[in-house]
């Protein structure tokens, strides 16, 4: 068996298709549809994780606004911008790029965002509502995780899915997402302190790694058929992306992600289809 590639990029590329039509049709209301990302430091990952996100913005129609910080800026200061953001009636969205330099409180700054301005859908206002079963605006790398297994008719409901981390980016919001009603999957969710995760592994439907181990799922972890998802990122010793799961498991599982990454993309038409439902609302 040769596992069916689960290609986000072109997914993500398709879904930008049709963003772009919803941002034209708010231009033809009368809307801007306004974006602002604000980046502490000069990290040169989030630089290019941010330089991405306004590339996006750029092919779809979205106006977009970058907000550049020093690295030693103060707590108090770094909230006034965001509180200026929040004020500011031409931006109906905004993020503060993660992680932030040493010292800075990344939670107090996502708090900080109101729930209406907040794409990142990470909130613990917009979370809650996950929680609750009466989601908002979602987080985009969980949002796309889902997009990416429906678009290609991986069968959900009922179906056993172990998702391997508790990062509050993925893993949590993701599990919530997929025990949602509607989708009901039952879900376990793995962490660097659960015994016999390969043993829970063989016994899933679906797998998604968001850990961040180069190649932490392997085939023999995987059932026959099984779709198998690589969330967390890693560089190898070229600069490369490398994914959570190993090349070979392609030779088992029934979908798989490719080795350099597929959700990225997908979670940036996330960010701005959450940007395009703000404004609109
Ligand atoms: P995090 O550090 O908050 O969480 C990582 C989780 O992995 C932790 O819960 C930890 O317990 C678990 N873990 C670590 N080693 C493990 C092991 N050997 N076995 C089982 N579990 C283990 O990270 P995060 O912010 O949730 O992000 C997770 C990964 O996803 C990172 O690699 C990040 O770069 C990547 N990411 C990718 C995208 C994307 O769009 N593709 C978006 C966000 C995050």
């Amino acid at each position: 068996m040769t596992a069916i590639v689960l290609d986000g990029d072109e997914l993500a590329r398709r879904k930008r298709g049709e963003l772009a039509q919803r941002a034209q049709e708010l231009r033809d209301a009368g809307i801007v549809p306004t974006l602002a990302t604000v980046l502490v430091g000069d990290n040169p990952a989030s630089r290019s994780y941010v330089a991405r996100k306004h590339a996006d913005c750029r092919e779809v129609g979205i106006q977009s606004r970058e907000i550049l910080l020093p690295a030693d800026i103060s707590q108090a200061n770094l909230l006034s911008v965001v509180s200026d953001l929040n004020a500011d009636t031409s931006v109906h969205g905004f993020l503060v790029q993660f992680p932030l330099p040493e010292g800075l409180d990344e939670g107090a700054a996502a708090s900080a965002i109101l729930p209406t301005k907040d794409i990142d859908g990470l909130h613990p206002f917009n979370l809650g509502c996950l929680l609750t079963g009466h989601p908002t605006v979602l987080p985009c790398t969980p949002a796309g995780v889902l997009e990416l297994l429906t678009a290609y008719d991986v069968p959900l409901a009922g179906k056993r899915v172990l998702i391997i981390g508790r990062g509050t980016l993925v893993g949590r919001p993701l599990a919530m997402l997929l025990s949602m009603k509607g989708i009901d999957a039952t879900v376990t969710l793995a962490h660097s302190s659960t015994p016999d995760m390969a043993d829970l592994a063989r016994q899933s439907d679906i797998i998604i790694s968001a850990a961040g181990i180069p190649d932490l799922v392997t085939r023999d972890m995987v059932k026959p058929g099984a779709a198998v998802v690589g969330v967390g990122i890693t560089y190898d010793g070229e600069g490369r992306m490398v994914s959570d799961i190993a090349d070979e498991v392609a030779l088992v599982a029934g979908w798989k992600t490719p080795r350099h990454g597929s959700v990225g993309s997908l979670t940036r038409a996330f960010l701005l289809t959450n940007l395009l439902q703000l404004a609109k609302a």
